[in-house]
Parts: C-alpha cells; structure tokens; sequence
C-alpha cells in the first residue's frame, strides 16, 4: 500500500502513461495508450490508458483505476508474488448474457442477412459497434468496445446447410442446444463453420425438423470489432 504522502504526491504528478509503461510497453492511439494488460496473462492487447482522464481500462480483466490504483495493484500483486487473472470466472462470464444493474443493459438490433444471389446468406461488418454512445457510454474511446451479441432464432434444417462465423473474440454458436462452434478466448479475427450434414448426429438434428440456433460474442479488445456471418440457412423463423 501507498503510505507515504510524498510518494502519492509524486505519483498524481506523473503521466500515467510514463507509469504504466515501466510494466507493459504501451502504444500510441490517438489520446489513449494501448498494451497487453499487466494485470492478466494475454497475447493482444485489450488493456487501455487514457492519458487525458489519467485512467486506464481493461477490456479483458475489468481491471481500471486511475495512476494511485495502478500502483495500489501491482505493488499488491508484487506482494502476492504472481500476476493472477482476477475477474474472469463462472459468476462474472454469467453476468455477460445477463442483466445486471451496474453491470450492463440490453439493447435490442436487427442484424438482416442479405441474400447474395447464389444461395449464401451474410451478414458481414468490419466495424461492428452496434451500441455506440449507448450504455454506460464510449469510455474515452472512438467506439463503445465493451459489448455482447446474442442472436436467437429459429431454422428448418433442410440439409446441405453451412454456417461461418469470422470475427474477433469471442463466439459461440449451438444448434438444437449442442455447441456447434467454439471461438471462444481473446483472438484476432477467425474463422470457423459448422457443415450441419457432417455434425447431424452429434447435434442431434434431422433433415425435415425445425431447431434452434443461438449465438454468443463477445466483443473484448478496443481494436477492431469483426462480425460476419455466412450461412446456406434460408429459413429462419422469426419469432
Ligand atoms: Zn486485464
């Protein structure tokens, strides 16, 4: 803990950027400073620092506060000898897909898959950020980064169906309640499609039934926000 006076003095005079920068190098954006986050194990950055407010943002961990908290916190973890994720388990992943007062709202948006003319349906956006100036606002930011996606419909499985998703961070897709595709985790964007004929048994669908689908992303670092979507589905049941 910071006791000394002149130290917390020293402190609320320095940039925070020149600060955090003794732990994890920080890279120019603008007025905000990104890095990979010093407070949990990461491989691209989702850690930000506004210079200008004096506050730094973990888009991964949660982990915020101002130059003092900083400190305050990696001193703490000095102490406990090992820099240990600390906000990400059951309870707060739970919270991602659930209202909570504080926490998060819900915002509903239609995403409408165009039809290309050769039996492929997409959505594709390489600036996804359905909620900007929403919420609990951009945080300093260009966009509002810090959001989930929930996509729930119905479909008729006809067979022959293909379903892409390609993105950043996370997504989950289940179909008929089985998951279908995992990309789950903090990543640049990629790709993974579920063929539905190849997975039939495992998903436990039959061609002629009709079964739900449900989407789960996670938009996590303050870079890029990628969401497409392909699919060979041509009957989604609205409602
Ligand atoms: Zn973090």
């Amino acid at each position: 803990m910071i006791k000394d006076a002149s130290v917390q003095r020293v402190l609320e005079a320095a940039r925070i950027e020149d600060v955090i920068s003794g732990y994890t190098s920080l890279r120019k954006r603008g007025v905000t400073f990104s890095g990979l986050c010093p407070f949990h194990q990461e491989k691209t950055p989702s850690f930000s620092v506004n210079a200008d407010k004096g506050l730094y943002y973990c888009f991964g961990c949660g982990a915020k506060g101002d130059v003092i908290t900083f400190v305050r916190e990696m001193e703490h973890l000095d102490f406990v000898g090992a820099v240990e994720p600390h906000t990400t388990g059951p309870a707060e992943f739970a919270q991602w897909y659930h209202d909570v007062p504080g926490v998060n709202m819900a915002f509903p948006y239609t995403i409408s898959l165009a039809d290309d003319g050769h039996g492929t349906f997409g959505f594709s956006s390489d600036a996804f950020f359905p909620i900007d100036g929403k919420g609990f606002g951009n945080e300093g930011l260009a966009h509002n980064f810090h959001f989930t996606t929930e996509v729930h419909t119905t479909f008729k499985y006809k067979g022959g169906e293909i379903f892409r998703f390609t993105g950043d961070d996370d997504l989950w897709l289940f179909i008929n309640g089985k998951l279908a595709i995992d990309l789950g985790g903090l990543h640049p964007q990629l790709s993974s499609e579920v063929n539905l004929d190849a997975k039939a048994a495992e998903l436990g669908i039959v061609k002629g039934g009709t079964y739900k689908m449900d989407i789960f992303h996670a938009e996590r670092h303050t870079e890029d926000s990628n969401f497409k979507v392909e699919t060979t589905i041509d009957c989604f049941i609205i409602g």
